[in-house]
């Protein structure tokens, strides 16, 4: 009979429940029974068998009490341990310079299955991670689920979820295909990111807003898709109108507004949205007086600046898209305002046909304050890429600017400016 099991009978037959209601005595019952299931599992927890004693690396052996003392909160027995890579911690929100592997103990819950974080370490030290998941899975009899053991890749499966998996064509590793459209559906992250160098895979537009001045800048939107598939509204769509009606030649990677021209821009989009609002405060009340008899009020309402504006429906179209067009027109003329007051300028970089594998480079980088040596990149992407990979892939974003390398690889202008990680640390170089 397994440990748990032994410690489950032992506490069920010092307090079984008489009934199903909850006294105070029940309470208290129920509290000791929580405090007892804890002691007995901190103390019945055998030493180390001399070849687990020789199997574990001096470094776990400390962490194995902290874990099992996580793990006793619980107060329930687990059904399976699972080591899962966390790549958000990388991005957001805790700004780590890696990728975390977690550590999770899975356990059911009335209605689902839960799992607890009990321990995690960055990627250059997650090597005890699946010795520590083998050591307590064998403690309490379970599965130790690790279902990328050999790199990075957030897109594996929970342990209950691994019917939703699928197994990727390259690797054969389970993992939840993404929806973004520039993604395969069929091979995982890595194997993408591998395979990019020999197939013909279609890339997207980076795409950042930030503004700033000379070298501290915040950046405001991101985007990564080609363009034409579902453009929001964003500063650009306001930018390209406003040289349209100019005669402005827009530049096609790079666009600094500044200046005369930001108030120009400014004052174009003040203009937009004056009319939007006399046009549509004054439907409201012919609509108003139109529906009289109707109970339906189509109406919608806009918050800006303490002041609450109702816009009605034209008699054809939604109104919705005016609200949408209206909402974004008055985000982007505030920053616009802020940017003209505090004399910073705007910055528009539209990165074309960046391939995952670039992105993952900038990600690095831009982790990495920014500047790093070649030997940081051979190693961050070695398990990944040949060398005549990572060297093609590095002087591909030389040559389009992105860029510098000299003694170290530096990020250009548009390099600090392109791609999400720029966007998640927001831009503040020093
Ligand atoms: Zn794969």
């Amino acid at each position: 009979m397994h440990l748990f099991t032994k410690i489950r009978q032992f506490l069920q037959s010092r307090f079984s429940k008489t009934s199903v209601t909850h006294t105070s005595e029940e309470i208290d019952v129920e509290e000791k029974q929580t405090e007892l299931l804890e002691q007995v599992l901190l103390t019945a927890l055998p030493p180390l068998s001399p070849e687990e004693e020789a199997s574990l690396p001096d470094s776990t052996k400390p962490l194995i009490p902290i874990i099992w003392e996580k793990i006793s909160k619980i107060g329930s027995k687990p059904l399976a341990i699972q080591a899962l890579w966390d790549e958000e911690a990388f991005i957001w929100p805790t700004r780590e310079t890696e990728a975390h592997l977690c550590l999770w103990v899975v356990y059911s819950h009335p209605t689902d299955y839960k799992a607890d974080m009990v321990y995690s370490l960055g990627e250059s030290q997650s090597a005890i991670i699946p010795l520590l998941g083998k050591y307590f899975a064998q403690k309490f009899d379970i599965p130790f689920y690790f279902p990328s053991p050999n790199e990075v890749d957030d897109d594996c499966p929970t342990w209950w979820e691994q019917d939703k998996g699928i197994h990727c064509e390259d690797c054969q590793k389970l993992f939840i295909p993404s929806d973004m459209s520039h993604r395969p559906k069929d091979i995982c992250y890595p194997c993408h990111l591998r395979r990019e160098i020999v197939q013909d895979i279609p890339s997207g537009d980076s795409f950042t807003i930030s503004y700033g001045n000379e070298s501290e800048f915040a950046c405001v939107y991101y985007s990564y898709y080609p363009r034409d598939s579902n453009f929001g509204l964003d500063l650009l769509t306001f930018w390209e109108e406003y040289c349209m009606s100019q005669n402005i030649l827009l530049s096609d990677e790079l666009m600094l507004i500044q200046g005369l021209e930001l108030e120009k821009l400014h004052y174009f989009m003040e203009k937009q949205k004056e009319e939007l609002f006399i046009l549509y405060q004054s439907t409201e009340i012919e609509s108003n007086l139109e529906n009289t008899s109707s109970k339906l009020d189509r109406s919608v309402t806009i918050h800006y600046k303490d002041q609450t504006y109702k816009l009605s429906p034209s008699s054809t179209g939604s109104i919705y898209p005016i609200k949408h067009r209206l909402e974004q027109l008055l985000y982007w003329r505030d920053i616009t305002q802020f940017c003209i007051e505090e004399e910073k300028e705007i910055v528009i970089i539209i990165a074309k046909n960046l391939t995952c594998r670039d992105n993952a480079f900038f990600e690095f980088i831009h982790s990495q304050g920014g500047q790093i040596t070649y030997l940081q990149l051979q190693e961050k992407f070695n398990k990944l890429l040949s060398k005549d990979e990572i060297l093609k892939t590095l002087n591909k974003l030389v040559i389009r600017d992105y860029l510098l390398h000299s003694e170290k690889i530096e990020l250009t202008l548009k390099g600090k400016h392109t791609g999400g990680y720029s966007f998640f640390q927001n831009c503040n170089f020093q």
